[in-house]
Order: structure tokens, then C-alpha cells, then sequence
């Protein structure tokens, strides 16, 4: 039987931490701000910017939303970034993705002042974390070393496979595990012998975006292990990467989903927003 690790539990620790972080910083004249840009109507986005505005909320966060057409043009959304990147009370603009096919996505990204990029997918800060010195962090990847961290799990010298080469997850979950030393595989598409990989792993990242997809035959006795998925099954009930039925009794520590990965991904924003405000207050 695997410990499961609560993302839930990791993410309320830290969440918690941050409220004092922003009271400490309230009390030096620091108020931490996050601007959110949503572009049309697509009803998941919606979803997650209310998420966002709420945690906000939560933690004294102050918090912009800039709700746009549909049709907005390219200039139009580049010119609201350059805007926010120069407003002293903003500290981090996130601009909710996917955007609508007319827009492109890369350059409004690049727009962003790297300082207050808190969604962490600025060259700028891609190249930090890379190298090691990031201050902001890619935040599902931060949220996932979080939660290992909680339970006391170290990935040095371990073997750490990660199915997935996402900018979003498998590189830069690749990189931090990495950075603390692990000896990382990432697999993708065109890897081949993927479960002889996998069941070598000590900890294995499950970021394939395909329901169910790892199974007990691919995971090695007592390993930790990660997923990163979240899909909805044949009934509409929430799943994950790894059949986490046949995975849990093998596996020495498993993150649920949902309650797993997913809760650390918003903590992670509301950490990287403590920290590009303390950034632009020199705090840091
Ligand atoms: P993605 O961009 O679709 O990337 C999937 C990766 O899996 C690709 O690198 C792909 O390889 C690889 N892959 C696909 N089929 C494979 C196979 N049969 N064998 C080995 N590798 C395979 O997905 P993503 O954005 O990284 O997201 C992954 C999952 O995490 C999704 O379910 C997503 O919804 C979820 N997610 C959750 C959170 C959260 O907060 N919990 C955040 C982000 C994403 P190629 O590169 O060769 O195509």
C-alpha cells in the first residue's frame, strides 16, 4: 500500500505560509498584486481564473483581471501586457492560455517583463531554471518538488524518469529534479522500451496526457509516483495519467488525482507572486 501524498494538505501548508509572507510584507509598506488577462470566452479558462482570483483573495493578494473580447487583436493584447509591465502595483501578469487560434501565444509570452512573469514561461526564466538560479519557478514542476519535499523525499542519486518533454511539465520538471540532483530520463512519443525505463524508477513523473496510461507492470516496487494528468473517464469522473488502481498497492508513495498535483499548481502561482513582488521590492 503507497502513501498517498495530498496535494491538497501540501498546498494548504503552503498557502498558509504565503498569507504570513504578505502580512510581513504589508506591514513594510509591500502590497503583492497579480494581473490576470483572460481573452474571450472559453468556459475552462474561465474556471481557472476564477481559482486564481479567489486564492488571491485568500491570501491577501490583491488581484487585476483584464476580461477581453474575443476579438482583440494582437497589438491590442501587447500593448495591455507592456501597460501592466510598467505599473509599479502590479507585480505579476499572467495571461490565461490557451488564447484564441488568431493570436500568438509566444509573443505576448516574450512581452512580459521576465521579473513578473509568474507563470514562469519567459525564455528568461525557462534559461534560469535551467541553469539552476531560477527565482521564479515553473509552478505545476515547483509544486511537485514541494510535495516531495513534505513527505521528506529527496531525488538525490535517485533514478527520476519522467514520461513527457512539455514545456510546461516534462522538461522543466526534467530540469529541477535535475538541479537536485537526480539522474533524470525523460521519455516521449519516440522512446522506445518505455515500461523497461519506467520500472527502473525510483521516483516516475507521469505527464503523458493520456488516461490510465501507466500501469503496474511499468512502475518499479515501492516507487513514488507522480501523475500529473487529469482527464475525465467514461463516467465524467476525474483521472489521471496512472491507473491508480493497479499502481497504488505497488508504489511506495502515489499522488491522487484529484487532491494530487493539481491543488500544488495554484499554490505555486500564489508563491511566485510573493516572490516577484519582493523581487521588484529588492526584499530579495
Ligand atoms: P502535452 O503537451 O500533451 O505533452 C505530453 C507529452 O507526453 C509529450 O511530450 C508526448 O511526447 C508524451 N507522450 C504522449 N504519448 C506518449 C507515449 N505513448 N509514450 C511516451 N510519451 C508520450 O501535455 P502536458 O501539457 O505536459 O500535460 C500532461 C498532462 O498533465 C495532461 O493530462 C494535462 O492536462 C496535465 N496537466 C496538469 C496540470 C496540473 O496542474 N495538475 C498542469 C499541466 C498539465 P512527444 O513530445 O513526443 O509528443
Amino acid at each position: 500500500m503507497a502513501k498517498i501524498i495530498s496535494g491538497k494538505e501540501v498546498s494548504a501548508f503552503i498557502q498558509s505560509k504565503m498569507t504570513d509572507e504578505v502580512k510581513y510584507l504589508n506591514e513594510k509598506g509591500i502590497s503583492v498584486s497579480l494581473a490576470v488577462i483572460i481573452v474571450g470566452e472559453d468556459p475552462a479558462s474561465k474556471v481557472y481564473v476564477a481559482n486564481k482570483k479567489k486564492a488571491c483573495e485568500k491570501l491577501g493578494i490583491v488581484s487585476y483581471e483584464y476580461a477581453l473580447p474575443e476579438n482583440t487583436t494582437q497589438q491590442e493584447l501587447l500593448d495591455l501586457v507592456n501597460e501592466l509591465n510598467q505599473r509599479a502595483d502590479v507585480n505579476g501578469i499572467l495571461c490565461q492560455l490557451p488564447l484564441p487560434k488568431h493570436l500568438d501565444e509566444t509573443s505576448v509570452i516574450n512581452a512580459i517583463d521576465p521579473d513578473k512573469d509568474v507563470d514562469c514561461f519567459h525564455p528568461v526564466n525557462v534559461g534560469k531554471v535551467s541553469i539552476g538560479n531560477g527565482k521564479l519557478l515553473p509552478c505545476t514542476p515547483a509544486g511537485i518538488m514541494e510535495m516531495m519535499k513534505y513527505e521528506g523525499i529527496s531525488p538525490e542519486g535517485k533514478n527520476c524518469v519522467v514520461i513527457g518533454r512539455s514545456n510546461i511539465v516534462g522538461k522543466p520538471i526534467s530540469s529541477l529534479l535535475l538541479n537536485a540532483n537526480g539522474t533524470v530520463t525523460t521519455c516521449h512519443s519516440k522512446t522506445k522500451n518505455l515500461a523497461e525505463i519506467t520500472s527502473q524508477a525510483d521516483i516516475l513523473v507521469a505527464a503523458v496526457g493520456r488516461p490510465l496510461f501507466v500501469t503496474a507492470d511499468m512502475v518499479k516496487e515501492g516507487a513514488v509516483v507522480i501523475d500529473v494528468g487529469i482527464h475525465r473517464d467514461e463516467n465524467n469522473k476525474l483521472c489521471g495519467d496512472v491507473d491508480f488502481a493497479s499502481v497504488e498497492p505497488k508504489a511506495g508513495y502515489i499522488t491522487p488525482v484529484p487532491g494530487g498535483v493539481g491543488p500544488m499548481t495554484i499554490a505555486m502561482l500564489m508563491c511566485n507572486t510573493v516572490t516577484a513582488a519582493k523581487i521588484q521590492n529588492g526584499v530579495i
